[in-house]
């Protein structure tokens, strides 16, 4: 996310968009503003009270908070209250008033292709989703997602899930039909070539599908969920695309962020379908890291909303190894991180099933970590040698880091 909305903005536009921005508008979306004379107030967000210190002016077009003394203009309450960046404040209200930004020179990238891109997108989220209402996938929305995942309609829509069809060319035909050609739904990640046959087909066929979103709700994104039992490749997901890295998108921050930030924690799973049965259960300080270990990048960006995370995978060994990669990037980024261990044969999304009290009590009993990485030890059976490592390894976090938590 920050690498690809960093940038420059020249000064006009800044201005332009801070023109067009009405802050009480703005402001109103997170906070119950109320009028007095000429001005709003309301309860402050940025600290604790219960009678109104926190003040909007139209006329100034700023925020002033009387309490704890936070103020400024429309960038500045974004930046303070969402944890953006500037260039991510500037983008988010360009992107309302109807504004471009330019893009910054020698990016490479030019404003016309990523809102072709954008636009892909957009166009594959509605038809998968009107796939998923379509008798033909029934099945799918009945069978799997209900039946067997355990999901609720409204949980279906929270997450806006579709499916993609059977055929191979129904994105490309339509995406021509709208004015998008084939070498730009291959630029969006949602079409390959073939050589062989000289044309381009869809890249995701027979597949639940899961759009990924960026912090402005704009889909960047897919992972698509085999349908078939005994396909290859149970994931596939979106490549590296202008819109999408991957190492710097945490997915359900989008919709989740604002219960991360009240908690001041996040649990940190791996799957998709973990975040979407928790949230189902009203756990919604959830994000994902879409099965790759943790980046410096995921970890800076989970570091605006919360001090700690929670790193919460299956059992397994794999999920052992993804968490012990996930702890430097966070560690580095600021994060405390404490690790759920699901009962061995269970995963987040199954612990889930059992309802919120059940997730409630394994995050009461989450580990610190070097705790948990000396439990991961001794039922291992190690040896002296390998103790030895850990110990070495462990050290050099604590001295890293200066934690006085990790020496407990
Ligand atoms: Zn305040």
């Amino acid at each position: 996310m920050s690498a690809k909305n960093s940038g420059y903005i020249p000064e006009d536009i800044v201005e332009q968009v801070l023109t067009a921005t009405d802050i009480v508008q703005l402001v109103d979306g997170y906070v119950k503003l109320k009028r007095r004379g000429v001005n709003f107030i309301g309860l402050c967000p940025f600290h604790d009270e219960k009678t109104p210190s926190f003040t909007v002016s139209q006329e100034k077009q700023i925020f002033h908070c009387f309490g704890c003394g936070q103020g400024g203009n429309a960038y500045r309450f974004l930046m303070e209250h969402e944890r953006m960046s500037f260039p991510e404040a500037a983008r988010f209200l360009a992107d309302k008033a109807g504004i471009t930004i330019p893009e910054a020179a020698g990016s490479g990238r030019n404003p016309d292709e990523m809102e072709a891109l954008y636009y892909a997108h957009n166009l594959a989220l509605e038809m998968f989703q009107a796939n998923l209402k379509h008798e033909r996938y029934r099945s799918v929305y009945v069978d799997y997602l209900q039946k067997s995942r355990g999901l609720a309609p409204e949980t279906i829509e929270h997450f806006s899930l579709g499916v993609a069809g059977t055929s191979f060319e129904d994105l490309v035909k339509l995406a021509q039909k709208k004015g998008i050609a084939p070498t730009t739904l291959a630029k969006a990640g949602l079409a390959s070539y073939s050589s062989k046959r000289n044309t381009h087909f869809d890249r995701f066929h027979h597949r639940l599908m899961i759009p990924i979103q960026n912090l402005s709700d704009k889909v960047i994104a897919f992972g698509g969920r085999a349908l078939k039992k005994d396909e290859q490749a149970k994931y596939i997901n979106s490549p590296e695309t202008p819109l999408y890295s991957k190492g710097s998108t945490l997915y359900g921050l989008n919709l989740n962020r604002d219960a991360i930030r009240k908690e001041n924690c996040a649990i940190v799973v791996e799957g998709y379908f973990d975040l979407i049965s928790l949230w189902q259960v009203g756990i919604k300080n959830v994000v994902a890291s879409s099965g790759t270990a943790f980046t410096l990048q995921q970890g800076r960006l989970l570091a605006r909303y919360a001090d700690t995370a929670y790193l919460f995978f299956d059992a397994d060994s794999a999920g052992i190894k993804a968490a012990i990669r996930s702890v430097d990037s966070l560690y580095n980024a600021g994060v405390e991180v404490k690790v759920i261990s699901a009962p061995t044969g269970e995963d987040p999304d199954s612990m889930a099933r059992r309802g919120a009290e059940t997730i409630k009590e394994l995050i009461k009993s989450a580990e610190r970590y070097l705790q948990f990485r000396f439990r991961a030890f001794d039922r291992a059976g190690s040896g002296l040698v390998e103790r030895n490592k850990l110990i070495g390894e462990l050290k050099e976090i604590s001295a890293r880091i200066g934690d006085d938590s990790l020496k407990s």
